[in-house]
């Protein structure tokens, strides 16, 4: 498989640390609000590449990280006069709901908070210390770049312009306007921990070093996120940890591309900000992951109520192709495939390995979306009543066990309202009949559509799982 790894440029070989092992390491949100629809963009790619590799046999670690305390956070709760966890709690939450709704793989996600790493966070920055390449201020600890070996070596970005470029405050107590804290002192109203500097929380890119050494280990195969990461959080991340293990941080990075709306930045001001609960409203959230594999995810892409609308068409024509295999199954006969069908067989396994051979250059979603196609389009012009049933097994297992790889595909059979209603109706009338057995056989028919019920003081409630 190749991928293309932004430290040198260049598509290469992935090669994993481990023989059947991928540690991946993501670079989380901070949680402060809902997610927009461009945070969505590295969850739904990389928990592509993360399936991929699953689907080719690997064990992976996959590490996505909170940023659970941050100026941000603490603004929001001094406004809305509740605690820095409060906040950070309930926006945990949402993202948990949005990932979900995304079909991120999240059982097989590891979610570290920054706040359960203070201790290591400590351990860390004393080692950077001891090795001269940080220094206490009055109880901030700053990063001193000049000791990193090779700063910029990710961001492509000269160390000599970057500080004749920087501001520098009339206050400043670092050395080198560049330097970046890996400890900031308490202020008055703020969560702390206590620390050889005195009172204080940790700076933002110390985090993720620390998480990611803490359970992946000092070199990881991939580390990844947005574009817009890449300087200075990945570039400080690399110079804190290759400082401290003097070992390479990350062997791959990888760097998704950004998010326009209707060709224009997302923006509060202009008034184009969508938050993934606000698509929700409007498309099923499957339309959103389809949309976002839908451009290869080096390459910015641009979200418009009209491309929505089309992928939205796509998604339902290759759901309708699914369920045509589906009635056809149901119709077909176990017969002997002739010489012709055979053949035909064949076409089938030319579009898989075509999709494999996409996902492997580089994970060309587009491409292998391109594939799903084509299968829909050979199974609709090619099957009918008369065709073997083994052919629309293998045909059938070929578009699953592909669309899972995309993670699309995997809506369950869904009620209409009208009869979900009408069940619930019928169960009211059993229970008030005292007929608890069929109440309850009705209560279960529904879970297994992913519809639960909730019975309140106001009647029963109802919703989709
Ligand atoms: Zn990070």
């Amino acid at each position: 498989m190749k991928l293309y790894n932004t430290l040198t440029r260049k598509k290469e070989e992935f090669k994993p640390i481990k023989d059947n092992e991928v540690t991946m390491y993501v670079c989380g949100p901070t949680v402060y609000d809902y997610i927009h629809v461009g945070n969505a963009r590295p969850m739904v790619v990389f928990d592509t590449l993360r399936r991929f590799f699953i689907y080719k046999g690997y064990d992976v670690k996959y590490v996505v990280n909170f940023t659970d305390v941050d100026d941000k956070i603490i603004k929001k709760a001094n406004t809305e006069r509740v605690t820095v966890k409060d906040i950070s709690e309930k926006y945990i939450d949402a993202y948990m709901e949005s990932a979900k709704a995304l079909n991120v793989y999240e059982e097989n996600t590891i979610h570290p908070k920054a706040t359960e790493f203070i201790k290591n966070m400590i351990e860390f920055i004393e080692g950077l210390i001891d090795k001269g390449a940080a220094y206490n201020v009055d109880g901030n600890v700053y990063f001193n770049i000049e000791i990193a070996k090779d700063y910029g070596k990710l961001s492509k970005k000269n160390i000599e312009d970057l500080i004749s470029g920087a501001r520098v405050d009339i206050n400043e107590e670092k050395r080198n306007p560049m330097d970046f804290a890996l400890w900031k002192k308490a202020k008055e109203g703020e969560p702390s921990w206590d620390s050889p500097w005195g009172k204080g929380r940790p700076g933002w890119h110390i985090e993720c070093s620390v998480m990611a050494k803490s359970i992946l280990g000092d070199t990881i195969d991939i580390h990844a996120g947005g574009e817009d990461l890449q300087f200075p959080h990945h570039e400080n991340e690399i110079a804190q940890s290759e400082t401290l293990t003097e070992k390479p941080f990350a062997n791959y990075w990888l760097h998704n591309g950004m998010l326009t709306i209707d060709n224009q930045k997302m923006s509060k001001s202009l008034g184009n900000f969508f938050t993934v609960k606000d698509i929700s409203k409007e498309f099923d959230l499957e339309v959103l992951r389809f949309f976002l594999l839908s451009v290869h995810y080096r390459n910015p892409i641009n979200f418009s109520r009209d491309v929505m609308g089309q992928l939205k068409n796509g998604l339902e024509r290759l759901y309708n192709g699914k369920s045509n295999l589906e009635y056809l199954l149901d119709k077909a006969l176990d017969k002997e495939l002739d010489e012709a069908e055979k053949e035909k067989l064949k076409e089938i396994d030319k579009y898989k390995s075509y999709f494999i051979k996409s996902m492997e250059d580089d994970l060309n979603t587009a491409d292998a979306i391109a594939s799903l196609f084509e299968i829909v389009k050979f199974a609709n012009t090619n099957f009918n009543e008369n065709t073997p049933k083994f052919m629309i097994q293998y045909t059938y297992e070929i578009l699953i066990e592909l669309s899972n790889i995309l993670g699309i595909l995997s809506r369950k059979e869904e009620l209409l309202e009208e009869e979900i209603l009408k069940l619930i109706e019928k169960r009211t009338q059993a229970r008030k009949d005292k007929n608890y057995k069929l109440a309850d056989e009705i209560r279960d028919e529904l879970n297994k559509k992913g519809i639960v019920l909730e019975d309140t003081q106001e009647g029963v409630k109802w919703k989709r799982i």
